[in-house]
C-alpha cells in the first residue's frame, strides 16, 4: 500500500471587488469573498449567476476587468493559470480519449517535465486516492460516468495543488451515484485539506458537502455562511427560496407588529420589523393542531385540506388559506383520514423561534 497524496500546505483565497462584464452583462459584480485556508467552500447559484465566470477566474482562464485575487499572501490577478498551481475539475470531464487512463492522469505531471518514475507513482497515488487502483491501462471508453469523474479528480489532484477547483462536477450522473459520489468527495478532501471551491446549482448538494456556501446571484455574493445559517436565518427572500422548500406570505407591519392574514404575529426576540417583509414557511417546521394544543406563543394557520402526497420517507400535507394561497406541511405519518378531509378544516401552527420574515432586496 502507498501512502495517499498529501498536500505541502493550504492557502486560503482572498476575493476583493471583482468585477467582469460581458457586454451589458455583469457576470461578476464587485464580489468579494474570504475562502479559508482548507476549507470547502460552495459557490450555490442558479444558471447564468457567475459561478463558473467566478470559478474561471480563480483558475486564471478568465481575466476580469477589475479587482484583485489572492493566494496567501501574493496577488495573482495578472498570473497565467499554469503558474497558479490550481487543480480544476470540469463539468464535462475533459478527458483525452486517445490516452488510457494513466496517461491523462500524468498529463499534468509531463507538462511540469518530471522524471518518468516519479510520474508514475504518483499516478498511482492519485488512482489509490479516488478508489481506482489498477485501472491504469484502461481506456477511458470502458469506464462508467463516475469512474471518469474520478479520474479528472486524480489528474486535478496529481501534482498535489494547494487549490482544488471543481465546476459541478457530478452534474452528469445520475442520483444515486452522485449522491455517493458527494460523500465521497468530501472525504477526499478531509483526507487531502486543500482548500476546495465547489460550484453547483443544486441547493441539496451544497448543504451536504460544505463547510460553507457562498450564494450567488446575477455575479453578486447574496450570502456567505455554514449550510445551518443559510437555511435557518436567510438574510433574503431570494436565498430563503433557493435554499430548501418554502412558501412565502406577504407581511404588513402595524405600529411595532408584523401582520399575518389579519394576526399579529409572535416573532423571536429582537426580529427587525421592516417594510415589504414576507413570513417563510418551511413545510418541516409547521404542524398539525387538533383542538387546543397550540403552544403559547404559537402562530396559527387556519385552512382547509387541499391535497395529501404521500412520498415514502414523508407525506406532504397541502392547506389552502383562505386568501387562496396554499402552504404546505411535511410530515412524517399519514393524517388519520377520518379526522382529516379534503376541504375539511386544517389548523396549522408554526413556533415562534420558527417564525422567520425575510425581505426582497
Ligand atoms: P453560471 O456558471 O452561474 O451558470 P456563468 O458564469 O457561466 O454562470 O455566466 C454568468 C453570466 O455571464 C451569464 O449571463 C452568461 O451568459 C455570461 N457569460 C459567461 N461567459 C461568457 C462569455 N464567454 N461570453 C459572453 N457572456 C458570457
Ligand atoms: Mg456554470
Amino acid at each position: 500500500m502507498s501512502e495517499p497524496i498529501t498536500t505541502a500546505a493550504s492557502l486560503p483565497i482572498t476575493i476583493t471587488g471583482l468585477t467582469k462584464t460581458y457586454g451589458d452583462a455583469k457576470a461578476l459584480d464587485h464580489v468579494d469573498l474570504n475562502i479559508r485556508s482548507g476549507e470547502f467552500l460552495t459557490l450555490l447559484g442558479p444558471s447564468g449567476s457567475g459561478k463558473t465566470t467566478l470559478l474561471m477566474t480563480i483558475a486564471g482562464f478568465t481575466r476580469p476587468d477589475s479587482g484583485s485575487l489572492r493566494f496567501g499572501e501574493t496577488e495573482v490577478i495578472c498570473t497565467p493559470p499554469h503558474k497558479r498551481e490550481v487543480g480544476m475539475v470540469f463539468q464535462s470531464y475533459a478527458l483525452f480519449p486517445h490516452m488510457n487512463v494513466a496517461e491523462n492522469i500524468a498529463f499534468p505531471l509531463t507538462l511540469r517535465h518530471l522524471p518518468k518514475n516519479e510520474i508514475a507513482q504518483r499516478v498511482e497515488h492519485a488512482l489509490e486516492t479516488v478508489q481506482l487502483g489498477g485501472y491504469g491501462q484502461r481506456g477511458i471508453a470502458q469506464l462508467s460516468g463516475g469512474q471518469r469523474q474520478r479520474v479528472a479528480l486524480a489528474r486535478a489532484i496529481v501534482f498535489e495543488p494547494r487549490i482544488l477547483l471543481m465546476d459541478e462536477p457530478l452534474s452528469a450522473l445520475d442520483k444515486k451515484l452522485r449522491e455517493h459520489m458527494q460523500i465521497e468527495l468530501r472525504h477526499l478532501h478531509d483526507k487531502l485539506g486543500m482548500t476546495t471551491v465547489y460550484v453547483t446549482h443544486d441547493q441539496r448538494e451544497a448543504l451536504t458537502m460544505s463547510d460553507r456556501i457562498a450564494v450567488i446571484n446575477q455575479g453578486r455574493v447574496m450570502q456567505l455562511g455554514d449550510p445551518e445559517t443559510l437555511y435557518e436565518r436567510p438574510a433574503s427572500k431570494f436565498v430563503a427560496d433557493f435554499i430548501g422548500d418554502s412558501t412565502f406570505l406577504p407581511v404588513v407591519t402595524s405600529g411595532s407588529e408584523a401582520v399575518c392574514h389579519g394576526r399579529p404575529l409572535a416573532l423571536p426576540p429582537d426580529t427587525p420589523i421592516r417594510a415589504n417583509s414576507f413570513l417563510m414557511l418551511r413545510p418541516e417546521k409547521l404542524r398539525r393542531l387538533e383542538n387546543g394544543d397550540a403552544e403559547a406563543g404559537m402562530n396559527i394557520f387556519n385552512g382547509t385540506l387541499k391535497h395529501i402526497v404521500y412520498q415514502g420517507d414523508s407525506v406532504l400535507t397541502q392547506v389552502t388559506l383562505p386568501d387562496g394561497q396554499v402552504i404546505c406541511m411535511r410530515g412524517a405519518s399519514q393524517p388519520d383520514p377520518t379526522e382529516i378531509q379534503v376541504g375539511g378544516p386544517v389548523t396549522l401552527g408554526l413556533r415562534r423561534e420558527d417564525t422567520i420574515l425575510v425581505c426582497d432586496d
